[in-house]
Order: structure tokens, then C-alpha cells, then sequence
């Protein structure tokens, strides 16, 4: 595995697999420290590709053109975390990547991710793996015979933005959710009750160095992140206590770094922790105009070995992701607030085609 041994100096290449918007911010910020970058994507028509001297358009299992792209690149990075592991580890032979290969796995399969938070002592909503309809029924059954037990069944692997996941009530509910996922291994998780949803975006640095920003409030509608407004209504300590979550999952992975950890903040305060991202995330891009510096620029930093910026707030924040046919009103968006619009060719329902975000109480 190859490892970094020196910051790589401005003129380097940083290789970003994923072309999405995330990886056109990411390449935007590279640019503001004089770094270039190479990205990978499956398609041609990336929205990551309008900002990137270097593209390549090749399966992400194209061992070869991966290869090329190592070749290419000082150090690599992702937007998204479902390469295959086959892949990362081919990749991680020629160049070192960051995060790793194993912070990648453990977050790619919900079962290993729940299990990892579970033993670091953190809490999560109660989860249990499924394997088969009769399993899944079973399982529900006993769960309900203790307390009106209602769930939540998710694939252990590739579920975003709600794919993947169905509310369950019933043991043939369960059953049916299980048999519409494919019999795809899943967990059967409690459905909580919680007041509301909150996400700790933070960085390490490769010599463990620590920086989170302050959590935001995350609101969804159709299992797709709405608006996150900064400051949440978390109290000072459940703020401190969000971020040494988040603290504590970097180090325990020896991660290096931008991750998101996602919160469910339930109604006696206790925070339970729902989801890791290896990523840049949705609900920090509010800190590319609220903080000295944005979580793109951060991880950039992360992965060419320099020293992490700053992450205070000198705002207070609200982010609302554009969907879908929302992009069509360009203008009027354009007329309040810092509107970033990612490039995307043709707006399909529940597609992020955008963001806005609104400063307010600017100190
Ligand atoms: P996830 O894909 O796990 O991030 O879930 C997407 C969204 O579904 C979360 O942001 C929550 O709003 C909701 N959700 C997920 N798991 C649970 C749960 N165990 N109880 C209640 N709501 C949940």
C-alpha cells in the first residue's frame, strides 16, 4: 500500500474518482490552493468534468484505465464511497488514497458500519442483520412481541437518499420489504422517534489532527436532504459531544480526511448515530461561505498532507439543496443568497441540480 511520505506541493494532482457535484467542488477548491485534478467518472457528461484538466471516462472497475489514473495522480480521493473493493486496493498499489481502503468497507455495508460504531461505545438505533424473508419475518416477530416494535429494513449496502429502505409495521411487511429488495442482505433497524436529525462534518489530518464544524439542523422531504441551517438547537455540550462522536469514529478508522457522521438527536438528548460518510457531505456545504474554511477545501488539505484549515464559523447558515425542476427558476434564485448550480444537463425529478445558501447574523 502506498503512503504519502511528503505534502504534495501546489502543481500536484490530486485524482478524485466520482464527478459529481461533489467532486466539482472539490475540484473548484483544489484549484483556489493551486493543486489540479483528475477525475474519474463512469460517464462522460460529469458535472465534475466542466472544472478538471484531466478526465477520464471508464467503468469503475476498469482496472487498467484505473491504473492510468494512478499513474496520473500524487494522491487520490472520493466523492462517493461504493467502489468496489477489488478496485481500492488495485488503486491503493500505486498511490496512496485517502481515506483508506478500510474506511471505505467499513462504512460501505450498514451491518460492519452499525456494528464498529456499537463496539466503540457509541449508541445506535437498535439494528439486526437479515439474511431471508422467513428471517426477516421472524425477526420482526420477536421484536414486536416485547414493545409494538415498528422498523426501519435497509440493504446493508449501496442505499442512499432513501433507495434501499422501507418503514415496516408488520412481519409480512418486513417479509415483502425484504423480497422487494432481492433478498439483499439487509438490517432490520428500530424505527426512533427522535426530534430531529443533525450531522457532524469534521476532518483528520494524516498526524491525527482534528477539526469539526459546528452541526448542522438537517431537514429531509422525500428521504433527500432539504436545508441545513447552522447553529442547530443543540446545547453547548451535546455540541461537544456531537463532535467527539465524530472524533472518536476518525481516529478509531486512522482516518484521513473529510467525513460526515449523521445524528438522530432524540427526544431526552441523547444523540444516536445513524449513518458514517467518507466524504465531503450535503449538509456541509453551507461552510464554503459561513467558515474560513469549507469542508471542500478541508479535505483537499487532508489528502495532500497539508495542514488543516480553519473550521470557525463566522456566520449563521441556512443551505437548501435545488431539486429537480427548482433549477428552472435560475433567476429568481439568483436575486437572494450565494446559489451554486452544478452543471447537470437535464433536471430529473429528485435530482440535486443545486444549492442555495443564506448567511445571516454575519459577525
Ligand atoms: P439513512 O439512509 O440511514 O441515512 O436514512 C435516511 C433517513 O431516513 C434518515 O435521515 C432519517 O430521516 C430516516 N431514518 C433512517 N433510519 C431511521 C430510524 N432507525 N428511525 C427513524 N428514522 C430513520
Amino acid at each position: 500500500m502506498k503512503t504519502l511520505e511528503k505534502p504534495v506541493p501546489p502543481g500536484g494532482t490530486i485524482g478524485i474518482i466520482g464527478g459529481g457535484q461533489l467532486g466539482r467542488m472539490l475540484s473548484l477548491a483544489a484549484a483556489r490552493l493551486g493543486l489540479k485534478t483528475c477525475i474519474y467518472n463512469d460517464t462522460s457528461d460529469a458535472p465534475a468534468f466542466q472544472v478538471t484538466q484531466n478526465a477520464i471516462a471508464a467503468p469503475y472497475d476498469d482496472l487498467n484505465m484505473l491504473a492510468s489514473f494512478a499513474d496520473a495522480c500524487d494522491a487520490v480521493t472520493f466523492e462517493f464511497e461504493n467502489l468496489p473493493a477489488h478496485a481500492i486496493a488495485h488503486l491503493a498499489e500505486r498511490v496512496p488514497v485517502r481515506p483508506g481502503a478500510h474506511a471505505l468497507a467499513m462504512t460501505q455495508d450498514r451491518l460492519t458500519e452499525k456494528t464498529f460504531v456499537e463496539k466503540l461505545g457509541l449508541k445506535t438505533a437498535p439494528f439486526f442483520d437479515v439474511t431471508s424473508a422467513e428471517q426477516a419475518r421472524a425477526v420482526f416477530a420477536r421484536l414486536n412481541s416485547q414493545n409494538g416494535f415498528k422498523g426501519i429494513l435497509k440493504t446493508r449496502r449501496f442505499g442512499y437518499d432513501g433507495k434501499g429502505q422501507a418503514k415496516v409495521s408488520s412481519a409480512d411487511d418486513t417479509a415483502k420489504a425484504f423480497e422487494s429488495f432481492k433478498g439483499a442482505p439487509s438490517i432490520l433497524e428500530g424505527f426512533v422517534d427522535f426530534s430531529y436529525e443533525v450531522s457532524v462534518v469534521a476532518a483528520r489530518g494524516a498526524d491525527g489532527a482534528f477539526a469539526a464544524y459546528d452541526p448542522p439542523h438537517n431537514e429531509h422531504e422525500n428521504h433527500i436532504l432539504r436545508r441545513s441551517t447552522v447553529p442547530s438547537q443543540l446545547t453547548p455540550v451535546q455540541v461537544s459531544e456531537a463532535k467527539a462522536i465524530a472524533k472518536k469514529i476518525a481516529d478509531a478508522l486512522d482516518y484521513v480526511g473529510v467525513l460526515a457522521v449523521e445524528l438522530f438527536v432524540c427526544k431526552d438528548g441523547t444523540l444516536l448515530v445513524n449513518e458514517i460518510a467518507p466524504r465531503v457531505h450535503n449538509s456541509g456545504h453551507w461552510t464554503i461561505e459561513a467558515c474560513q474554511c469549507s469542508q471542500f477545501e478541508q479535505h483537499i488539505r487532508a489528502v495532500v498532507g497539508w495542514p488543516l484549515g480553519n473550521p470557525v464559523r463566522h456566520a449563521d447558515a441556512v443551505m437548501e439543496n435545488i431539486i429537480g425542476a427548482e433549477a428552472d427558476a435560475w433567476e429568481a434564485l439568483a436575486r437572494g443568497g450565494a446559489l451554486h448550480l452544478y452543471g447537470k444537463k437535464e433536471s430529473r425529478p429528485g435530482r440535486k441540480m443545486g444549492h442555495v445558501t443564506r448567511l445571516k447574523g454575519q459577525k
